[in-house]
């Protein structure tokens, strides 16, 4: 498989995830290769297809937790595809696009719709796949459109009302479908207002996240009628640690690495709240976090 694979040299064998999670964690990868363009992309997609490798598309591994034995078969970072167009108040974005530069694109062309997305970590396709969101505004309000690739290398595009919107999840989650691009419809607006708020919500992010350790967000959806972090506050287990993992005594609803934790540490405490939320208040904390690779 290595020989087949050698010709496309931007592959690495055995490559430690951890260098790639936003939780610096998780063992190595067989193989990860970061394509930088669709073209690329859809010939590697072919060949690994042809020789039947698990294949694991991610944008920047902001919502991941990678297990400590890594992935068996091939991942692909999209985060070199980076294609911006824009027409008729509609930005088109390629999947590795990140949702900073969306919103920094939107904003010099003054266009508004981005701003309360605009500090959420990951690229267009992992905002898509998740339906992520952030301050009222989730990718359903803004999307029109998106384009994928399905297992035979066909492109298809998928209008709005087939995405199949719900918390923190779309027609993509769980499919083998690649996105390639997404459109968004935005609003002309006055750039300085579109400044002001996305100041405002960077502020917000700041004043009420841990962002200065490695986490991955929010470790769990939000529970219908509940807050996740408030339950696991109420429940006493703020500051809660397992070697290097930590619930976040700034946002309980956070699991940060403090800096030697395994993902084997982060799980554990994932596993410890939801007996003790559930024990408690018998509400089933769902994990938006997606966990990967081989236990
Ligand atoms: C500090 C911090 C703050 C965060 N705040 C928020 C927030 O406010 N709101 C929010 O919703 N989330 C938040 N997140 C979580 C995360 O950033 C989002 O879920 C984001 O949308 C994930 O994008 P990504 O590119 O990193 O996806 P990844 O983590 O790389 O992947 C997530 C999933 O999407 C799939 N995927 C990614 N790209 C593609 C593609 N092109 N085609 C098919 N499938 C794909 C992957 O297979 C995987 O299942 C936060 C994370 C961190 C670390």
């Amino acid at each position: 498989m290595k020989a087949i694979l050698e010709k496309f040299d931007f592959i690495k064998f055995n490559e430690p995830m951890s260098n790639y999670t936003a939780y610096k964690t998780g063992g190595p990868a067989d193989m990860l290769a970061i394509p930088e363009d669709t073209a690329s992309l859809k010939e590697l997609l072919l060949v690994l297809k042809k020789n039947q490798v698990p294949t694991y598309v991610f944008g920047n591994c902001t919502n991941l937790i990678v297990r400590d034995k890594g992935i068996r078969g091939a991942v692909i970072l999209t985060n070199k595809l980076n294609g911006l167009e824009v027409k008729d108040n509609i930005i088109t974005a390629s999947c590795g696009v990140s949702m900073a530069k969306l919103a920094a694109f939107a904003y010099e062309i003054a266009l508004s719709g981005m701003e309360a997305v605009s500090g959420i970590p990951g690229t267009v396709g992992g905002a898509v796949y998740m339906n992520a969101g952030s301050y009222g505004t989730s990718m359903e309000d803004i999307l029109i459109s998106s384009e994928y690739l399905d297992q035979d290398m066909q492109i298809h595009t998928l209008t709005k009302e087939k995405h199949e919107f719900g918390c923190r999840k779309s027609f993509y989650t769980d499919s083998n479908l690649v996105i390639l691009k997404a459109s968004f419809k935005l609003t002309p607006a006055d750039k300085n207002n579109i400044k002001q708020d996305m100041i405002e919500y960077a502020k917000k992010r700041k004043s009420s996240q841990p962002l200065e350790y490695p986490s991955c967000g929010s470790v769990f959806k939000r529970p219908v009628g509940y807050y996740a972090g408030k339950l696991i506050e109420d429940a006493g287990l703020k500051g809660y640690s397992v070697n290097g993992a930590e619930i976040s005594t700034k946002h309980a609803g956070f699991i940060i690495n403090k800096g030697n934790a395994t993902s084997k540490d982060i799980l554990s405490i994932i596993d410890l709240i939801k007996t003790v939320v559930y024990n408690k208040y018998k509400v089933d904390l769902e994990p938006e976090v997606r966990i990967i690779g081989e236990e």
